[in-house]
């Protein structure tokens, strides 16, 4: 089944778009959370961060900053979320890659991601040595 994403990209439905090149489009998130909430995709359908191959990582990075500097110019935020989310559990609903650029005004009603914690010494070194053994 094909994303609704790839229908965006081979223009089966509408989209305000912001941006486009050979491996990413940006449009407007049809559901915004702020004015000018915006999505940048890799034109493959590939589901999250990692299935992207690294010239995909990079293209999608410079389109998101390249469409972020154009907002914050246009729209002149106090500052900006960039949010990707990878897996059900982590909020993605579409699957297939894309970075949310959301747009954020001092005293919005936007939640943070997440809340800070603490955690010991000694358990951020052994977390941090799993991951290590991974790099
Ligand atoms: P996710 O939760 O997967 O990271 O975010 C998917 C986003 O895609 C949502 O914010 C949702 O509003 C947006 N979206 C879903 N369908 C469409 C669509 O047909 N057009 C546009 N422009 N955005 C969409």
């Amino acid at each position: 089944m094909i994303s609704v994403f790839t229908r965006i990209v081979r223009g089966e439905i509408p989209a305000f778009k912001l941006y486009e090149d050979d491996l990413t489009l940006s449009f407007l998130d049809i559901n915004p959370a702020a004015r000018g909430h915006a999505l940048v995709i890799a034109k493959p359908e590939l589901p999250g961060l990692l299935d992207l191959p690294p010239e995909l990582v990079s293209a999608v990075a410079l389109t998101t900053q390249r469409v972020a500097r154009a907002i914050v110019e246009a729209l002149k935020p106090d500052g900006f979320n960039v949010i990707q989310n990878n897996g059900a559990a982590a909020g993605q609903v579409v699957f297939h890659y894309h970075v949310h650029i959301i747009p954020r005004w001092e005293g919005d009603r936007l939640v943070k991601l997440w809340r800070s914690g603490t955690m010991s010494m000694d358990d951020l070194r052994a977390v941090a040595d799993e991951i290590l053994a991974h790099i």
